[in-house]
């Protein structure tokens, strides 16, 4: 009986003339299914609701492709667009100009000056920059990110840069706290890229492009940076945090929804994570209801209409087992079918109410 259940095609044993030879030379990088499955199929070509983009980039860098970007935008429904800049200086008052001259659907952020992080002005210098940002018009601060090494801007000039819990960033903080500027972390990376490069890695076609060598000197592993985050989340409660992706802890619920219970001053967004999210659509979904207040909606990804429009797909649709043309790990899409409400909040509503804290 134990034999018949394994053998899912039948209680007979595989006959030794199958095809064995065809899958014992085929790639893993090659294996490209594709659905067999007759089902309807919903092809949202439009955000169900008015929508704001929380995480984006400079992903144009001309008045001309910004302004093709916008026609996108507007066949998609999106009506704002953060883009985080990683900039302080000219380069965010380049940036600024260049984005708000075409549209004011676009919102800047900027990033910390870290050009001085180990020299003794700092964080004063940094604070200084920070207010002068503010002043130009950044509406936040972002994209800040650690994945294991530091602070990327810090890493990039001394390694291991500056973990989130630093002293050394408290300053910068409490003033983005005063100044109602939100501050958008990335944190980590998905659990699989911290997992060794083999036959078990559940998320292996993604993990081995992004994949993060945790025998690094001075590295810390994902559990480490996740606590270095919400100490600093602690440390300032009057700032608000948006952990971007998710936290990068989509594959543990449980620990992001007790996170986000002991910490009212962090939000996430879950740009960059629809692969990762919709391969449990419902437990995706339970979070997402039980969280419609904290959550908001980002992409991440170049904006071409096909990206924008597998995340209506997904968020909006009950659709099984699909393939997008671009993916990246060897899983079929789930559609997530969320409520109306909770769409209502994740696009839209959430993200206003959280922009709403900017002291101008
Ligand atoms: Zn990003």
């Amino acid at each position: 009986m134990a034999a018949c259940l394994l053998l899912a095609a039948g209680c007979s044993s595989p006959k030794n003339t199958e095809p064995a030879d065809a899958v014992d030379q085929l790639k893993l990088k090659d294996y490209d299914p594709v659905s067999v499955f007759k089902m309807e199929e919903h092809h949202p070509t439009a955000a169900r609701f008015s929508t704001i983009d929380m995480h984006s980039h400079v992903y144009r860098d001309t008045e001309a492709s910004i302004r093709e970007w916008v026609k996108t935008l507007e066949e998609n429904n999106i009506e704002k667009v953060i883009v985080h800049t990683y900039a302080y200086g000219e380069e965010f008052d380049r940036l600024y100009d260049l984005f708000t001259r075409v549209s004011d659907k676009f919102e800047l952020f900027c990033g910390f000056d870290m050009s001085n992080w180990d020299q003794p002005d700092f964080p004063a210098s940094a604070v200084k920059e920070l207010e002068r940002c503010f002043s130009k018009g950044a509406g936040g601060v972002g994209e800040l990110s650690d994945k294991g090494m530091g602070e990327r801007l810090s890493r990039q000039l001394r390694e291991p840069g500056l973990h989130f819990n630093d002293p050394k960033f408290d300053a910068l903080f409490e003033k983005c706290g005063e100044l109602g500027m939100p501050v958008v972390i990335h944190s980590g990376d998905p659990i699989w890229m911290y997992e060794p490069i083999d036959a078990h890695n559940d998320g292996l076609m993604n993990a081995k492009h992004w994949q993060i060598d945790l025998s690094t000197p001075g590295i810390l592993d994902l559990d480490g940076i996740v606590n270095a985050f919400v100490e600093c989340v602690e440390r300032h409660p009057n700032t608000t945090f948006v952990a971007c992706h998710l936290l990068n802890i989509n594959h543990d619920y449980a620990r992001l929804g007790q996170i986000l219970d002991t910490h009212p001053n962090m939000w996430i967004d879950i740009s960059a994570r629809h692969q990762e999210t919709c391969v449990t659509p419902r437990a995706t979904k339970h979070f997402y209801e039980k969280y419609q207040d904290r959550i908001l909606f980002g992409t991440d990804n170049d904006p071409d209409p096909e990206m924008y429009r597998a995340q209506w797909r997904i968020l909006e649709t009950e659709d099984e087992h699909f393939y997008l043309t671009e993916q990246s790990y060897h899983w079929p899409m789930q559609g997530i079918g969320l409520s109306d409400a909770v769409l209502q909040k994740i696009y839209h509503d959430n993200a206003v109410r959280l922009l709403a804290s900017r002291k101008r």
